[in-house]
C-alpha cells in the first residue's frame, strides 16, 4: 500500500501515551482518551509506546489498534524509561497538536477537551495541567518533590513546582523539542525552558486506576541527582564557593600557626590537624564526585547512543 493512502491528512490531535507494564490499564485508557478527543470533536491518532514490558501490554496495545485503527503502538527494544518512550511517541507524531499523559489514568481525561479548547482559542502554544493535589501520595514523597522543585528553580531557574508531563502543545513546540538533541532528556525541564506561550488547567491527582508506580524511592533520587547535573553547573559553582571559603580559613590558620612559631608557644594539638585533615580529605573527595557526574554527564551525551530502539510498530 502506498505510505499517502491510508494515511491523506495529519489528525488534529495525536496523544503520546508511554506504558511500562500497564496491561491492566490500556484498554480503560485508550476507552477514555478517545471518548474524550470524540467529545471534543477532534480527529486524532493515539500513540501507545510499550517501553518494554514484561506482561502483556503490547497484547492490548494491538487489540485496540485491531478494533480502532486510529490507536496505533510502538514497542521499544527494551525498558528504556519514560522519557525515551515520550521522545519515541513524539518523533512519530503527525498530529497538529500532541497531547501527553500517563498511561494509568491519573491524568485524568475529562481534562483533555478544555485543553484542547484552551489551544484552539489561539494565543497560546503549550496548554499545562498543573497538580492542584498530589493524590494519595506519601508525605515523604510530597516533601521530597517540593524540596526538588525548590532545588530545581535554585540551580537552572526553571519553575517546576507542581508541572506535571499531561499536556497539549502545538507542532511547533514539538518541533523545538524534537531539535534538543540532549541523551538525557527532561520533558518538563525542556517544555519550560523553551518558552512560547503557556496557559495552566488545574487537575486533582487521582490514584492509580491499575497496576503500581513504576518510581522506587531510590530511582527517585538518582532521577532528581541526574536532572540536576544535566541541566545546571550549579554544583560546580558550589565547589567553588566551598574552595573559596576553605583558602580564606587556610590563610587565617596559616597567620595564626605563624604567629604562634614565631613567639615560641608552637606546640600546639594533633586533633586539630587530624580534624582538618578529615575535613579537606573529605571536602576534596566530594568535590571530585561532583566533577566526575559532570564527566559522566558528558561521556553519555559524546557517546551519542540513540534514544531508543524500536522492536514493533503498529501504524
Ligand atoms: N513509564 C514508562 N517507562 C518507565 C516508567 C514509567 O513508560 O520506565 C510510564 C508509565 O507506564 C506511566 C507513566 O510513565 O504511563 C508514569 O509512570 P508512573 O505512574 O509509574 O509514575 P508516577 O505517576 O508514579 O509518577
Ligand atoms: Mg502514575
Amino acid at each position: 500500500m502506498d505510505a499517502h493512502t491510508h494515511s491523506p491528512e495529519p489528525p488534529e490531535i495525536t496523544a503520546v501515551i508511554p506504558a511500562f507494564n500497564e496491561e491492566q490499564g490500556i484498554d480503560a485508557c485508550a476507552a477514555a482518551v478517545r471518548a474524550a478527543l470524540e467529545g471534543a470533536q477532534a480527529s486524532f491518532e493515539l500513540i501507545f509506546i510499550d517501553d518494554g514490558s514484561s506482561d502483556g501490554t503490547w497484547d492490548r496495545i494491538e487489540r485496540c489498534h485491531r478494533h480502532d485503527p486510529r490507536v496505533k503502538g510502538l514497542r521499544l527494544s527494551r525498558n528504556f524509561g519514560k522519557e525515551a518512550a515520550m521522545l519515541a511517541g513524539l518523533e512519530a507524531a503527525r498530529g497538529r497538536a500532541i497531547l501527553t499523559l500517563d498511561a494509568d489514568l491519573q491524568h485524568p481525561p475529562s481534562l483533555i477537551p478544555e485543553m484542547i479548547r484552551t489551544w484552539r482559542a489561539g494565543g497560546v502554544q503549550v496548554v499545562d495541567a498543573v497538580k492542584r493535589s498530589r493524590g494519595g501520595e506519601p508525605f515523604l514523597r510530597r516533601l521530597g518533590s517540593r524540596l526538588y522543585n525548590r532545588m530545581a528553580l535554585m540551580a537552572t531557574g526553571v519553575e517546576l513546582e507542581d508541572s506535571s508531563d499531561f499536556k497539549l502543545f502545538d507542532r511547533e513546540v514539538a518541533a523545538a523539542l524534537l531539535a534538543m538533541g540532549e541523551r538525557r532528556r527532561f520533558f518538563r525541564g525542556m517544555a519550560v525552558w523553551a518558552g512560547f506561550s503557556h496557559a495552566r488547567i488545574e487537575f486533582d491527582v487521582g490514584g492509580r486506576a491499575a497496576g503500581s508506580s513504576k518510581w522506587s524511592f531510590r530511582g527517585l533520587v538518582w532521577m532528581a541527582w541526574k536532572t540536576i547535573v544535566s541541566y545546571s553547573a550549579a554544583p560546580l559553582r558550589i565547589i567553588h564557593a566551598a574552595s573559596a571559603s576553605f583558602l580564606i580559613l587556610a590563610v587565617a590558620l596559616f597567620i595564626r600557626a605563624m604567629q604562634l612559631w614565631l613567639t615560641g608557644r608552637a606546640v600546639s594539638g594533633f586533633t586539630t590537624v587530624i580534624i582538618l585533615l578529615l575535613i579537606v580529605g573529605g571536602l576534596m573527595l566530594f568535590c571530585l564526585a561532583v566533577i566526575a557526574e559532570y564527566i559522566m554527564a558528558i561521556y553519555d551525551e559524546v557517546k551519542a547512543r540513540p534514544h531508543y530502539l524500536l522492536r514493533e510498530r503498529l501504524d
